[in-house]
């Protein structure tokens, strides 16, 4: 079995990063789904699939679109663990990823139509999401290679099925997990806002 996590955890010193180190495999009936909402150098949504034991993750800069048609750029990053799933913080200066993690939303997914990791090596993902904040359907579309500096592999995050409500600045500000501001979340940590 390869090692899912190597990258994740080669660009961490567990020492300096509150962010978990992995190794606890968390079994629920349905996969889990989590987006977090991360203000690092700049702001962006994680969004992160349960699958082959790790969590599938993408950074959406512009965060997700709520009305059928919209579309939005989703760069795959790199796996990370499970329990990364239940982080809220702020990771310090000097690491990778500085800056505050809100657990922006969370639930359990559905890929239909298909296997989620033969669905994710097709480029191709039909999402039902159940989250706190999210329910309905998303599509995760691989996109072509344009250029040989694209080194992170590019995706289109779509919004399927019918439209949801559009995402009000209270809600976009306030945590799945605990419900705290990112004000809030960087302040617990003695970090300037
Ligand atoms: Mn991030």
């Amino acid at each position: 079995m390869p090692d899912l996590l190597k990258k994740y955890k080669t660009m961490r010193d567990f020492g300096k990063t509150p962010e978990p180190a992995g190794g606890k495999p968390k079994r629920g009936k349905l996969p889990i789904f989590v987006i977090q909402k991360h203000a690092a150098t700049r702001l962006h949504y994680d969004f992160r699939l349960e699958m082959e034991g790790v969590l599938k993750s993408w950074a959406v800069p512009k965060g997700f679109p709520t009305k059928r048609g919209d579309r939005r750029l989703a760069v795959q990053v790199e796996d990370d663990p499970i329990e990364y799933a239940n982080f809220e913080g702020t990771i310090p200066e000097g690491s990778y990823g500085a800056g505050t993690v809100m657990g922006w939303d969370t639930g359990t997914y559905q890929v239909l139509g298909s296997e989620p990791l033969k669905a994710l090596q097709e480029g191709k993902l039909h999402l039902l999401l159940n989250g706190k904040k999210l329910k309905g359907k998303w599509t995760l579309v691989h996109m072509r290679r344009r250029s040989e500096e694209e080194k992170k592999p590019q995706w289109l995050l779509l919004k399927s099925g019918s439209d949801v409500a559009a995402i009000s600045e209270r809600i976009d500000d306030s945590s799945a997990l605990t419900r705290r501001s990112m004000q809030q979340i960087a302040q617990a940590n003695g970090e300037q806002w």
